[in-house]
C-alpha cells in the first residue's frame, strides 16, 4: 500500500524523507507541493528528479485522484470524477462564476437518504468521507484553477481572483449524517484557505440533530433546505428522512439556525413533473395550489428561494417542467414578498447534476 503524503502531518512527513536519505527541507517543499494540490510527483520540479521517481512508487500526494475530468462547453464548470485509496468513487465541481470560484463538495461515497429524484442514492451509502478527503476535492479544484492561469481561460469577471472562494457541501451524500467531519473539513477550509464563512454553504435534506449541531459549532454559515414539498404527505412520497423529522421541525430548526447567525435560509426546490398517461408532463410539486402552500410556511422569515430546473436521470420517474411552468410557480412567490431565484443550470452538458457521472461508470456507460 502507497503512502498518502497528504495525510501524513508535519513530524511524519520529515521522518519519511530522511528515512529516504533525503534531507529534512524536502519535507517542506513536499508540503507545499501538497497545499496546492499536486496530483502527481512529477510537477515538484524542485525535487531531484531520481527522488520524484522515488516518491511515485512508494507514495502518493492526496487521498484521491482524478478518474475523469470533464468540461463544459462554455468552459466554466468542470466536474470530477473521483477515486479515493479503497476504490469508492465521488464526485465534485469547479464552477467558475464572476463572484468567484466555487467548488462543489461530496461529503458522503453514495447516500442513504433514498429521495426519489436522486441520483446519487441508487447505490446506497457506501462510507462517509474523512476531512482530508473532504478538503482534497477543494485543493483539486485549487490546482485546476491554477492550470487554467498557465493556460488561456482568464477567471471570469473582475471580482474573481482565480481561487477557490466559496464551498458549497452540496454533492454527493448527506452532510449532516457526517456532521464531525464535515465541520472539520470547514474550519481547515477557512483556517488554511481563508475562506470566509459567509462563502461556505452547508446543504441538507432535513436532519433536525445536525441542523442543532450546527447551530451549537456556531459558525455563520450559510445553511441551505433541501424542501421540494410543501406539505408533510406530498414531501414524505419524494423524501424517505421526512418520516422522521416533519417539515415544521425542520423548518423550525433552519429558521432557528439563521435567526442565530442573521444569514438569509436558503430554500432548495426542484420543480418536478410527471408524465400523464397522455404523455403529457403535469406538474408534481408545482401547481398553484403548492407555491401558496409553500408562501404560507416561508412568509415572514428571510429566506431565498432557489428553483431547480429537475435534471433529469434516467432511473427516476419525474419529468422536467417547461419554463413557463416554473416561472408561473416563482411569480406566485415573487408576488407574495418571497425572494426567489431560478437555480442556472451550471454544467447540464456534462451530468453535473448529484451522482450521475458516478451512477454512469458504476454501470460501466461512457
Ligand atoms: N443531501 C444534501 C446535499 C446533496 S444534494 C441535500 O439533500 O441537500 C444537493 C441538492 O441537489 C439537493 O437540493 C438535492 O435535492 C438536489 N438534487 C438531487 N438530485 C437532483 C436532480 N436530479 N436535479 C436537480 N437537483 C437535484
Amino acid at each position: 500500500m502507497k503512502t498518502i503524503l497528504f495525510n501524513l502531518n508535519d513530524s511524519e512527513l520529515e521522518q519519511f524523507v530522511t528515512d529516504l536519505g533525503q534531507p529534512r527541507f524536502r519535507a517542506k517543499q513536499i508540503r507545499e507541493w501538497l497545499n496546492r494540490g499536486a496530483p502527481d510527483f512529477s510537477v515538484m520540479k524542485n525535487l531531484p528528479e531520481d527522488l520524484r521517481a522515488k516518491l511515485s512508487e512508494i507514495a502518493e500526494t492526496l487521498p484521491l485522484k482524478i478518474v475523469k475530468k470533464l468540461q463544459s462547453s462554455d468552459n466554466q464548470t468542470t466536474k470530477f470524477l473521483l477515486e479515493l485509496n479503497d476504490g469508492e468513487q465521488i464526485e465534485c465541481v469547479l464552477m467558475r462564476t464572476t463572484y468567484g470560484n466555487s467548488v462543489c463538495v461530496s461529503s458522503q461515497a453514495g447516500c442513504a437518504m433514498g429521495c426519489k429524484f436522486c441520483a446519487s442514492t441508487l447505490l446506497g451509502l457506501k462510507r462517509n468521507l474523512t476531512v482530508n478527503e473532504m478538503f482534497a476535492q477543494v485543493l483539486t479544484a485549487q490546482w485546476e484553477l491554477r492550470s487554467d492561469r498557465l493556460s488561456d481561460i482568464k477567471p471570469n469577471g473582475d471580482a474573481n481572483n482565480g481561487d477557490v472562494s466559496h464551498i458549497v457541501v452540496m454533492g454527493t451524500g448527506e452532510p449532516l449524517q457526517n456532521t464531525e467531519n464535515v465541520i472539520g473539513f470547514l474550519e481547515r477550509a477557512n483556517n488554511e484557505l481563508n475562506i470566509s464563512w459567509r462563502r461556505i454553504t452547508v446543504s441538507t435534506c432535513g436532519i433536525v440533530p445536525g441542523i442543532e449541531e450546527l447551530n451549537k459549532w456556531g459558525r455563520p454559515i450559510n445553511l441551505a433546505i433541501s424542501l421540494h414539498a410543501p406539505t408533510d404527505e406530498l414531501r414524505s412520497q419524494i423524501m424517505p428522512i421526512n418520516n422522521k423529522y416533519k417539515l415544521r421541525e425542520v423548518l423550525d430548526a433552519a429558521f432557528a439556525f439563521s435567526d442565530t447567525h442573521n444569514r438569509q435560509l436558503m430554500i432548495e426546490y426542484i420543480l418536478l413533473g410527471k408524465k400523464d398517461k397522455d404523455g403529457s408532463v403535469v406538474a408534481y410539486n408545482a401547481n398553484n395550489e403548492h407555491a401558496e402552500k409553500l408562501v404560507e410556511l416561508l412568509r415572514g422569515h428571510n429566506v431565498m428561494v432557489n428553483l431547480i430546473p429537475w435534471n433529469s436521470v434516467d432511473e427516476r420517474d419525474f419529468a422536467s417542467l417547461s419554463g413557463n411552468a416554473v416561472h408561473r410557480f416563482q411569480d406566485i412567490l415573487i408576488k407574495n414578498g418571497i425572494h426567489t431565484r431560478i437555480r442556472r443550470e451550471r454544467g447540464a452538458d456534462i451530468g453535473s447534476a448529484c451522482g450521475q457521472l458516478r451512477l454512469k461508470n458504476a454501470k460501466g456507460q461512457k
